[in-house]
């Protein structure tokens, strides 16, 4: 890759990081992202699920192949002292809020670009490439507002689906792994109701703060008494909010929860233990109006098709010789690009770009000692957290690139 197109990729990242935007809102990303595509040749089509672009380059028949990158920021306050870090601040329920790239997807949306502009001055390919540019991934909410928008109704069903997310591993190492390797994530708001009055009168009420207390603490037995020590499940309350004064009992309280599970039978265990759990309690209670439970978000696993794994490991290996290709184990984070690869009955490729400063890693050698560095970085929604430029970017064009090319070659 030349040094500068490199270059001028880094500069969209400084300015994409700079700028960010929320999940639903990424209009100015999609500006920039359109524009660039029409300039490379390719067919744009802006506003799919809302704020979502869409390019589709066609050359000769062959394989159709789907590269993803998601494009929203997250309510976050940027820490990391860069001088590209974001001062942004927008408007969120009605709040004005801080605006960070902290999950670095504005690493997705730049490498993209930069495979694109590749794949697009070769000559040496045939088939259709659809480039998805997808808003509001942190709400688990884009990959199906551009599905339900038609995105494969009006661009075509892909052969594939390959996309990445950067992750706090070596710059210049990738993970990726066959089967389950991005959790099923599942978020809940729960609202339970008391019965308000003075703080000074327990007796004439339902306390919903003792109540909430009591669900938060039998929650955590769920995961630990009820979920088998072979399997894997996380259920954190992220969130827990009731009452405004000291010497008022309110009349509610309300908990979010985010469940993360990789098998569908631990995951339908969860939920409804959470359900029975959460009813119980308000039972022991004795409240008299049952707790309401609502699904915020649902988004299923990511699990990557073997064969085509093995594919993209091929073209890693023959395409980028030197770079360390690992086996990051699953990750309990969670990513709707499974929805794109499951609505398309298409085969997922989704692998980690490390973008940790190497220097970090200095010393270490063994998998065990990079893997224990790893959990002592800044992690994606860190204010701390941000990739370095290179050799991420380098990296995330050219395995995209190779990835693709495996597909597209004649
Ligand atoms: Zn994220
Ligand atoms: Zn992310």
């Amino acid at each position: 890759m030349e040094n500068a197109l490199l270059e001028d990729l880094a500069a969209v990242y400084r300015d994409l990081h700079a700028h960010p935007e929320l999940s639903f809102a990424e209009t100015r990303t999609a500006g920039i992202v359109a524009e660039r595509l029409r300039a490379l040749g390719f067919a744009v089509t802006e506003q799919v699920g809302r704020t979502g672009v869409v390019g589709v380059l066609q050359r000769g028949t062959g394989a159709t192949v789907l590269l993803r990158a998601d494009m929203d920021a997250l309510p976050v306050a940027e820490q990391t002292g860069l001088p590209y870090a974001s001062t942004v601040t927008a408007l969120r329920d009605g709040k004005d809020v801080p605006v960070m790239h902290a999950c670095g997807h504005d690493m997705h949306v730049t490498a993209l670009l930069g495979a694109l502009t590749t794949l697009a001055t070769q000559d040496d390919w045939s088939g259709r490439i659809i480039a998805v540019f997808q808003p509001a991934e942190e709400q688990g909410a884009g990959a199906r507002a551009m599905v339900d928008d038609g995105l494969y109704d009006r661009f075509g069903t892909p052969d594939v689906v390959l996309g990445q997310h950067v992750a706090p591993l070596p710059a210049g190492a990738i993970g990726l792994r066959p089967g389950a390797s991005f959790a099923a994530s599942d978020a809940l708001r729960i609202t339970l109701y008391g019965r308000g009055g003075h703080g000074s009168r327990p007796e004439a009420t339902i306390d919903p703060v003792v109540l909430a207390a009591s669900v938060v603490l039998r929650l955590q037995t769920i995961v630990s008494r009820e979920i088998p020590g072979t399997e894997t499940a996380v259920l954190t309350i992220g969130s827990i909010h009731a009452g405004d004064a000291a010497n008022i009992i309110p009349d509610s309280a309300e908990l979010q929860v985010s469940i993360r599970t990789f098998d569908t039978a631990v995951r339908r265990r969860v939920l409804d233990a959470v359900e029975r759990i959460v009813r119980g309690e308000a039972i022991t209670a004795g409240a008299d109006r049952e707790p309401l439970i609502e699904a915020m978000h649902s988004f299923p696993a990511v699990v990557n098709d073997p064969a085509a794994v093995e594919r993209v490991r091929g073209a890693l290996a023959s395409d980028l010789a030197g770079v360390m290709v690992v086996d990051p184990g699953v990750v309990t984070g969670s990513e709707d690009v499974g929805i794109l690869a499951a609505e398309a009955g298409a085969p997922c490729v989704y692998w980690l770009l490390g973008g940790a400063d190497p220097a970090e890693f200095a010393g270490r050698t063994t998998v065990a000692e990079l893997a224990a560095r790893v959990i002592e970085l800044p992690s994606n929604h860190s204010p701390l957290y941000a990739p370095v430029i290179m050799p991420t970017l380098a990296v995330g064009v050219r395995a995209l690139t190779a990835a693709a090319r495996n597909w597209l070659t004649v």
